[in-house]
């Protein structure tokens, strides 16, 4: 994982804190006791402190679109309901296609299975990606809707 600096805390919509990272990534820090105890992100003076602290940000971990890979396909709109099984069970993308999971509301849990299993929640402030060939699997989190996009580079022959 890499560490990344805070550099700022918000609310979310249920008052939930988050932390926005110098990377452009952001994270929840609840403290929601007994499961999370994070007393300091309650307080002013709390966070103000936690300003340039590190934290492991498993988003900057996360597989990149090559800038001159173009969308060429997107799939339907899926809920935790219409979801299709092959995508709940281990499959990947062709050689020369990378694949954007975007969550359009609630939450996905998106696992990589190579080179080594990764697992991140997927939300609309986080989007997936699957790098060509590399083997991976989604799991609704309750209710969800997201779909997926398919790119591709123009001089790729697929
Ligand atoms: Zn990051």
């Amino acid at each position: 994982m890499a560490l990344r600096p805070a550099v700022g805390f918000h609310q979310d919509e249920q008052a939930h804190w988050v932390v926005e990272l110098d990377c452009g990534h952001q994270q929840h820090v609840r403290h929601r006791p007994p499961f999370e105890e994070r007393p300091w992100v309650v307080s002013e003076t709390g966070r103000r402190r936690k300003l340039g602290e590190s934290f492991d940000c498993p988003f900057c971990d996360m597989p990149e679109i090559p800038p001159d890979a173009l969308a060429y396909k997107r799939t339907a709109t899926f809920d935790e309901n219409t979801v299709p099984g092959g995508l709940l069970k281990e499959h990947d993308t062709k050689e020369g296609v990378w694949a954007r999971i975007v969550v359009e509301s609630g939450k996905l849990a998106y696992t990589i299975i190579e080179p080594d299993r990764r697992q991140w929640v997927l939300s609309p402030a986080a989007s997936g990606v699957a790098a060509p060939t590399a083997a991976h699997f989604v799991k609704p989190i309750g209710e969800v809707r997201f779909h997926v996009e398919f790119f591709r580079r123009e001089a790729d022959p697929t």
